[in-house]
């Protein structure tokens, strides 16, 4: 009877592995952040996405004609190498935003802890299957090994931020949903992008087509932090208000200064409400409501939204 390869290629992949995870930088700046408390769930969807990039580039450099019986990537080797790496992604990825999901509850001052998303076995077992099929070349079989590695990571995020955003909607916390588009991804993605209750959200939030790398997040709490509404702009203004009243002599600062760090807080709150709204990212909702009035500003929400609403009930992604 031959060998049994897998042990040794198990070994060679985990050790690659392990080598890309330490290089990697954004890993090493994700986990400072976690350490500092200060991650957010983006991070948590990168973290994943380069889990998922370095498991890619070890499979491939492992799993090749040099190594495999035949060139070839049999079933059974496939089932026990591919299967058991990306189950080490789906562990690394639910710790890693359970610790996430730890940092934000802390600040939100809710005490409820994170729940483990399922293991998403025919998923991954219907990705085996297909880089195993009848007449595969090794060659097409690694294509497989490439971005759909990096899809089906970055999908373990997606799984935990959904098992968790449901568990708090059950329970009765308010839970939002909000997908964040990629700037260079697709109209399909742009048009997706948005803030949703977790009930009404569009049932594709989680679809992802090759190569996208688009985030989803969820926020929960008592209050919803999506809503533009009049109250929310009169109410910064008149902090700002409030503080140019205040005088010279509070903590030192000018009233310059703080009527400029007023300005700043008012100018950051228009800017996340504007992602929120949309979905677009911190510096394109920055770009577009750079001096803009209120008015301008929400027609402009009303334009996007209209947009998005228009291509979600066509149907069908445009890729
Ligand atoms: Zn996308």
């Amino acid at each position: 009877m031959a060998t049994d390869v897998v042990p040794v290629l198990n070994e060679r992949i985990e050790n690659s592995f392990k080598t890309n995870v330490m290089r990697d930088r954004r890993i090493a700046q994700i986990s400072k952040r976690i350490r500092d408390g200060t991650a957010t769930f983006v991070d948590g969807h990168d973290y994943a996405e380069r889990l998922g990039e370095n498991l890619s580039k070890a499979l491939i450099q492992n799993l090749n004609a040099d190594t495999l019986p035949d060139g070839r990537l049999y079933y059974n080797i496939a089932k026990r190498t591919v299967t058991p790496a990306l189950e080490n992604n789906y562990n690394l990825t639910n710790d890693m935003a359970a610790d996430i999901q730890k940092i934000l509850d802390e600040s939100a001052g809710i005490g409820l802890n994170a729940v483990r998303a399922d293991f998403p076995k025919e998923r991954i077992q219907g990705l085996i299957d297909k880089m195993t099929a009848d007449g595969i070349t090794l060659e097409e079989a690694l294509v497989w090994l490439a971005e759909p590695i990096i899809n089906n990571s970055e999908a373990f995020f997606d799984d935990f931020i959904d098992s968790n955003a449901k568990f708090r909607n059950d329970v009765g916390l308010k839970a939002t949903l909000t997908r964040t588009a990629d700037p260079k991804c697709c109209d399909w993605c742009a048009a997706l992008a948005g803030t949703y209750d977790y009930d009404s959200a569009p049932p594709d939030i989680y679809r992802r087509h090759e190569f996208c790398r688009c985030t989803v997040t969820y926020q929960s709490g008592k209050k919803s932090q999506n809503v533009w509404n009049r109250r929310s702009w009169e109410s910064s203004s008149d902090e700002l208000n409030r503080r140019k009243a205040i005088g010279d002599n509070d903590q030192g600062q000018s009233a310059m200064e703080r009527i400029e760090a007023a300005a700043q807080i008012e100018r950051d709150r228009i800017i996340q409400n504007f992602m929120d709204e949309t979905g677009y990212d911190r510096r394109t909702a920055g770009k577009a409501t750079r001096n803009k009035s209120p008015a301008e500003i929400q027609k402009e929400i009303n334009k996007i939204r209209e947009r998005q609403r228009l291509i979600q009930e066509g149907g069908s992604p445009r890729r």
